[in-house]
């Protein structure tokens, strides 16, 4: 036999197989299997205009068979095969070449992880096996031919016997090494786990032998107490079909016990509780596709960390091409698991080439949208599964809200709960806007670590009191979500701490510009006592019980300078501050009267803007000076 040299390329392909170190080498397998799919595809389609073919669709097979003792794994279809020309043709050099680049990373200057990217065919095969023979048959032809090659080297082709129509593909698999466990491609249950794990819905079946053990002829267990022993069993090998063929997502709906639906679910997503709603969809139109789509009921232990990976299994034609094809999903829906099947997408398609995909990018968009409705759909009709969806997810769909500087607001925000002080439950902010009395402005938040420190601060006093609903923001990015947002249905947001709240009546505000004016002098003094930590010191008339509070103006609050103090770069960031003093409590006459005196109105701000600062949960700068300034007071 003469011994032909690869093509370039297809050389260099080849060395890498030979040398991988790739971690899923497993993959050979898909690959072959994909291989006498579509070859079975091929003589199937004949048969359909072409009598001579002279088979039925259920004739079209594909058996696999290892031989541990001589290290053979063998991939046999009855698909349309071979001529010589075509062996030399396909397995000597790469049809693909134009889409293999070898390129290295700009950064890094590694090689990429070509075997990652792409689905690298045939030559996979030299991942596991030193020798692949292939023996082949075309439809319409009574010779048959082998291809062999042991590698680099180059491969030969000469005629064999064969007495069918097809192709076998026979890997010698490698010998075992200190690093890896070849043999295990050799284990007829790890053979059927793998065709399970990425061929399960190849539509032809996939038979192979396996051993099982079974009650013995003639073993009578009649008897009412009749005890089994392991002697009444015998281990005979049948053949068994591994793969179930049709995959769930394309059975029609009516045919499916949400049990399939759930352990499928739990099956494929390594997840042990139910799912809280499916989504199953066809879709036709820009993109055919089936998607099936999951909402966990919880989320996962890595959610909130790195190392949680978004993403939809991606499959074509039934065979998985993808795992966790990120750009399927949006970031804010990145809890969602399942899977999306095309007819229109190659199988050879690389992950960055899917990136560019057109026919993906729409399929995304339409995947969101069917989300999104299930969601609402949710929020709608099971309140009580909404909410928890909420409390495991949440956070995440605020983060949508801010992000990209809030271009998935309109998307998100009528997805949005927040805890409210009226029931003390969850609301969306539909409904907190549809039970605003005519008279009230803004939808009103405070923010705080807990609902209960919030309802201590002083300034939400002033709302409740009203009777106007205050939503309870505990979350550090409730707020940065809230101000992408800026008005919801017209009414704009205001933190009880921050904002203007416009909560008095003309008279009433009147009757304080002129207190405040009165008093001008009074704060200039306490102001410069507080040395710069106040933009001002002013009359309020929106606290109740309490005699202080602070508030801060411009769009940075006090929660705000809170996590971003926590952010590298954005330590200096500061909320604008202003102590407030209660104009109707005794303390503010006690203000008054020092009017004269600058040294009681030092020590008065001092203290007053410790108590405000210690009420918000802040620190006190200087605690000394302040104690000493209360044992002064306690003295008398
Ligand atoms: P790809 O499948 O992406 O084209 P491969 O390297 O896997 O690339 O295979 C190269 C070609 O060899 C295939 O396109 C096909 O024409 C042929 N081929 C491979 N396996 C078989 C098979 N089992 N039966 C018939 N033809 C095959």
């Amino acid at each position: 036999m003469r011994t032909k040299q690869f093509k370039a390329e297809s050389k260099k392909l080849m060395d890498m197989m030979i040398n991988s170190i790739y971690t899923h080498k497993e993959i050979f397998l898909r690959e072959l299997i994909s291989n006498a799919s579509d070859a079975l595809d091929k003589l199937y389609f004949r048969s359909l205009t072409d009598e001579n073919v002279g088979m039925n669709r259920e004739d079209f097979r594909i058996d696999i068979t290892v031989d541990k003792e001589n290290r053979l794994l063998t991939i046999a279809d009855n698909g349309v095969g071979m001529t010589a020309e075509e062996l030399d043709k396909n397995l000597g050099t790469i049809a693909k070449s134009g889409s293999l680049e070898f390129k290295k990373d700009n950064e890094t200057g590694e090689d990429v992880d070509v075997i990652g990217q792409f689905g690298v065919g045939f030559y996979s095969a030299f991942m596991v096996a030193d020798k692949v023979t292939v023996e082949s048959r075309a439809y319409g032809s009574d010779e048959a031919n082998r291809w062999v090659s042991s590698g680099i080297d180059g491969y030969g082709i000469e005629p064999c016997e064969k007495e069918s129509v097809g192709t076998v593909v026979t890997l010698h698999i490698k010998e075992d090494s200190e690093d890896e466990k070849y043999g295990e491609f050799l284990d007829s249950y790890r053979i059927s786990s793998l065709v399970k794990k990425y061929s399960d819905y190849i539509r032809y079946p996939i038979i192979m032998d396996m051993e099982t053990s079974r009650l013995k002829e003639g073993v009578d267990t009649s008897a009412e107490d009749y005890k089994y022993s392991p002697d009444d069993y015998e281990t005979v090998t049948e053949p068994r079909t591994l793969n179930s063929m049709i995959p769930l997502w394309k059975k029609n709906k009516s045919e499916i016990t949400p049990e399939e639906y759930n352990g499928f679910y739990k099956d494929n997503f390594m997840d042990y509780e139910e799912p809280l709603a499916v989504v199953h969809s066809k879709t036709e139109g820009a993109a055919t596709f089936n998607a099936l789509l999951y909402i966990p009921a919880h989320a996962p232990w890595d959610f909130y960390t790195k190392n949680y990976e978004k993403g939809l299994n991606l499959y074509s034609k039934g065979v998985m091409i993808s795992e966790k094809c990120a750009d399927l999903l949006p970031d804010y829906f990145s809890f969602v698991k399942g899977l999306v099947d095309s007819e229109d997408l190659s199988l050879n398609i690389s992950r960055e080439m899917l990136q560019h995909d057109r026919q993906l990018q729409v399929i995304a968009r339409t995947v969101e949208k069917k989300i999104k409705a299930e969601l609402s759909k949710l929020l709608q009709n099971e309140r009580e599964k909404y909410e928890k969806f909420w409390n495991a997810f949440g956070t995440q769909i605020k983060f949508g809200v801010y992000n990209d500087y809030g271009a998935h607001k309109d998307v998100l925000q009528d997805l949005l709960m927040f805890v409210s002080s009226n029931e003390d439950k969850l609301m969306t902010l539909q409904e907190y806007v549809d039970r605003m009395p005519e008279d009230q402005k803004a939808i009103y938040y405070a923010c705080g670590e807990t609902k209960e420190k919030i309802d201590m601060l002083p300034q939400a006093d002033a709302v409740k009191e009203k009777g106007f609903e205050l939503l309870y923001f505990t979350d550090q990015v409730d707020e940065f979500a809230i101000k992408m947002l800026m008005n919801y249905a017209e009414k704009p947001f205001a933190n009880v701490c921050a904002d203007e709240l416009d909560l008095a009546t003309d008279e009433e505000k009147e009757e304080l510009k002129k207190e405040n004016e009165d008093a001008k002098d009074i704060f200039e003094t306490m102001k410069n006592a507080l040395g710069g930590a106040v933009n001002a010191v002013r009359f309020t008339s929106k606290l109740k019980k309490h005699p202080v509070c602070i508030t801060s103006e411009g769009g940075i609050s006090l929660e705000m300078e809170k996590v971003l103090g926590q952010m590298p770069g954005a330590e200096d960031v500061k909320a604008q501050l202003v102590m407030e003093i209660n104009a109707s409590h005794p303390i503010a006459d006690t203000v008054r009267e020092a009017a004269d005196d600058e040294d009681r109105l030092g020590k008065l701000a001092k203290l007053l803007y410790a108590e405000a600062r210690m009420i918000e949960g802040m620190q006190v700068d200087d605690p000394v000076e302040i104690a000493e300034l209360i044992n002064e007071l306690i003295v008398g």
